[in-house]
């Protein structure tokens, strides 16, 4: 009995989430804080994935909407996540995890090609495996790749790290009475528009019975609590 209520993850970081207090780029201090959190649950044995987003540096939409190609744009935006995927791994390095960067898009000098089966290896040899470039795909988001990855690799659930504690019927930031769902359904989710995730997302974690815990990353200790199956965020569950 491992005590662990997941014993493989799928973390989901956005880009924002690692510039913490800066409006654009990378904050050291953030992501070492973050790599310490991970450090935890590898230490109580759980087996980490990582998806990072890209929204720090590059977002396809809004470069897109100032009139370059959408396709092009998304590329960059992949290559962005590819940056934080570096970060990231030199973090968990200094602290003494063993990590790969798995790329969507090859770039060998600097990761490996994303293949499932190495991906597998490595996470089952206690390695935290770092998935960049997305899904490798434009129209798509991290978000996207995230659900992708965690079905390939067969995690237990995805980690959706945010800003707020969980899902709320209506923006808490906006509306003072915002009520906070415990649980909700990937269908409630969609049809609702609550915004866990895509819906690109949502609905490939609901046809393949993944979970999600949307769960506040800025609350210190919360990943582990996640990990440990307390009740921390809004689990959506089919
Ligand atoms: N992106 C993409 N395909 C993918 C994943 C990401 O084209 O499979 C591009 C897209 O342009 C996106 C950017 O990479 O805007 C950064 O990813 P995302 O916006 O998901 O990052 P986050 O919001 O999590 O920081």
């Amino acid at each position: 009995m491992s005590g662990l209520a997941y014993n493989r993850v799928l973390l989901k970081l956005s880009g924002e989430a690692l510039a913490g207090p800066l409006d654009f780029g990378i904050d050291p201090d953030t992501v070492n804080g973050f790599a310490r959190e991970i450090a935890e649950i590898v230490g109580l044995g759980c087996q980490v994935a990582l998806v990072v987003g890209g929204g720090n540096i590059f977002r396809g939409m809004a470069a897109s909407e100032q009139g370059m190609d959408r396709a092009s744009a998304d590329y960059m935006g992949m290559l962005a996540t590819a940056m934080n995927a570096l970060a990231v791994q030199d973090s968990l390095e200094k602290i003494g995890l063993e990590t790969r960067v798995l790329s969507a898009i090859t770039m060998r000098e600097v990761a490996e090609p994303y293949i499932r089966r190495r991906a597998v290896r490595h996470l089952e040899k206690g390695r935290v495996v770092i998935f960049a470039a997305g899904t490798g795909n434009p129209f798509f988001t991290t978000d996207t790749a995230a659900a992708l990855r965690a079905i390939e690799v067969k995690c237990d659930a995805i980690l959706k790290a945010t800003k707020v504690d969980g899902v709320y019927d209506k923006d808490p930031k906006k509306f003072s009475d915002a009520v906070r769902f415990d649980r909700l359904t990937h269908l409630e989710a969609l049809r609702r528009r609550l915004g866990v995730m895509d819906s690109t997302a949502l609905s490939l974690a609901m046809d393949n019975a993944l979970p999600i815990v949307v769960f506040n990353l800025f609350a210190p200790g919360n990943i582990k609590r996640v990990v440990l199956g307390e009740p921390v965020g809004t689990l959506v569950q089919g």
